[in-house]
């Protein structure tokens, strides 16, 4: 590639848990309001709505453990504690029923927010993207690869914030499980090797204040940690 005319940008690469692997993130995808208690404390109704997606830039993507400096241009960050899929098989139009050969592999997550921002933006009726598609906002755990874990259609998940439990739920209660959410987004892009999907939060967001750290962790595949400076 000597014809480029600045330095390829460096892939974002995740590390696979027990082993020295890495996982090359493509692109990162996120579900909105996909726990009925999340969608009610949003103000949202849990019944009627379809999944809808935004997007976080790849690169976005920090992996668990890691000190970051405490996001610019807000002062209320909130903690989202989310299931990664991480998708291994490229495909559009996929059937829910199929789904499950796309997945690679899933990890915990934490999708963090601007919740000022957010709610800044839904008042005006503009864009999520800088509210949700800031630097280091995508907390993902070490991949967990399918084999080794199965479907996760259940299983606890938690966000612990300074030690302090925050939000505590449970994968079967997404309004839309995995394979559900992957043949809705695969009807609306073509899912490729490398995409992420951050599948959405259960209730009990909150916020998260400058020399805090906090910890998303899901039975079975282990913990997304962040401190903030
Ligand atoms: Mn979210």
């Amino acid at each position: 590639m000597e014809n480029l005319v600045l330095p390829a940008p460096a892939p974002v690469l995740l590390p696979v848990a027990g082993s020295e692997a890495l996982f090359p993130v493509r692109r990162i995808y996120c579900v909105g309001r996909n726990y009925a208690d999340h969608a009610k404390e949003m103000g949202g109704d849990p019944q009627r709505e379809p999944p809808f997606f935004f997007a976080k830039p790849a690169d976005a993507a920090i992996p668990s453990g890691r000190r970051i400096a405490f996001p610019p241009a807000t002062r209320n960050l909130h903690h989202e504690a989310e299931l990664v899929v991480a998708i291994g098989l490229a495909g559009s139009d996929i059937p829910a029923t199929g789904a499950e050969r796309h997945i690679w592999g899933h990890a915990a997550g934490n999708d963090l927010t601007r919740r000022d921002l957010q709610d800044a933006a839904k008042a005006g009726r503009r864009p999520w993207s800088m509210a949700k598609g800031f630097d280091n906002s995508a907390v993902i755990g070490a991949l967990h690869p399918l084999s080794e874990t199965g479907p996760m259609t259940s299983g606890r998940i938690r966000c612990h914030v300074d030690g302090a439990l925050r939000q505590d739920g449970d994968l079967a209660d997404m309004i839309w499980p995995v394979n559900e959410v992957i043949a809705f987004l695969s009807r609306l892009v073509t899912l490729a090797p490398g995409d992420l999907i951050m599948t959405g939060t259960p209730a009990g967001v909150g916020p998260i204040l400058p020399g805090q750290s906090c910890r998303v962790s899901i039975d079975g595949l282990g913990a997304a940690e962040t401190a903030f400076d």
